[in-house]
């Protein structure tokens, strides 16, 4: 199997030199871009499978470079950001980034990071039909069945139903639901979460009466009872 490339978009070549470590000694391969213009070009080049994108640059803002890559790609990127105030944070997301870990971090952490979000990227892209013992969720047709009728979804219903049907029984956090649903909304609050699983509910309810396939932790988030309850 080939190598699973990341650029990393760093211009504090320590820090870069780290992360390079680190994600060879776990099999990966990496490259370094110093500057938001030579990650655009180096992005045509390498063809990254992800890219690790710091907000301070010289030349651009790392949150500019992330909504400039996704004019065109859907590479997953995850933005290292020293900045920590929770706008910068939600930013990050409205731009399109997948994930985001704040400086210093630890490079161990930084990698599993990197890990959880190719494997789920990958899942996404991988698997088209997603089944539960009542529920179906077709990805490239854009449909639901529950006890093999259809419901209507909003996007964001849709996407995180997705996210909770691809492994049923775990908990999720909000702010893993609020990730799965970023790039298509821009209402990017976690409260939010809570009206589309309420509204979810709601139809799934409208189909199968007295099911509970939705179960919240509470002070945590959510998960999907595949079973329906
Ligand atoms: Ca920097």
């Amino acid at each position: 199997m080939q190598k699973q490339h990341v650029l990393i978009v760093e211009d504090e070549n320590k820090i870069a030199e780290i992360i390079r470590k680190y994600l060879k000694l776990e099999g990966y391969e990496s490259t370094q871009a110093q500057s938001g213009d030579e990650a655009l070009t180096l992005y045509h080049q390498v063809n990254p499978d992800l890219i690790v994108l710091d907000v301070m640059l010289p030349d651009m803002d790392g949150i500019d470079i992330c909504k400039r890559l996704r004019e065109f790609s859907e590479v997953p990127i995850i933005m290292l950001t020293a900045r920590v105030e929770e706008v910068d944070r939600l930013m990050g997301f409205e731009a399109g980034a997948d994930d985001y870990v704040c400086k210093p971090f630890i490079p161990r952490e930084l990698v599993a990071r990197i890990r959880a979000v190719l494997n789920r990227t990958q899942r996404s892209s991988e698997q088209k039909v997603l089944r539960t013992g009542r529920l179906m969720l077709d990805i490239s047709q854009y449909k639901v069945t529950v006890d093999s009728v259809e419901i209507k979804l909003t996007q964001n219903e849709f996407s995180l139903l997705k996210v909770m049907i691809s492994t049923p029984n775990r908990v999720f956090s909000r702010q893993e639901l609020l990730t799965a649903t970023q790039g298509q909304s821009i209402d990017i609050y976690e409260r939010t979460i809570d009206t589309h699983i309420k509204n979810l509910r709601k139809k799934l309810n409208q189909v199968a009466p007295n099911s509970n396939f939705i179960e919240s932790i509470y002070g945590i988030g959510y998960k999907l009872i595949d079973s329906g309850g």
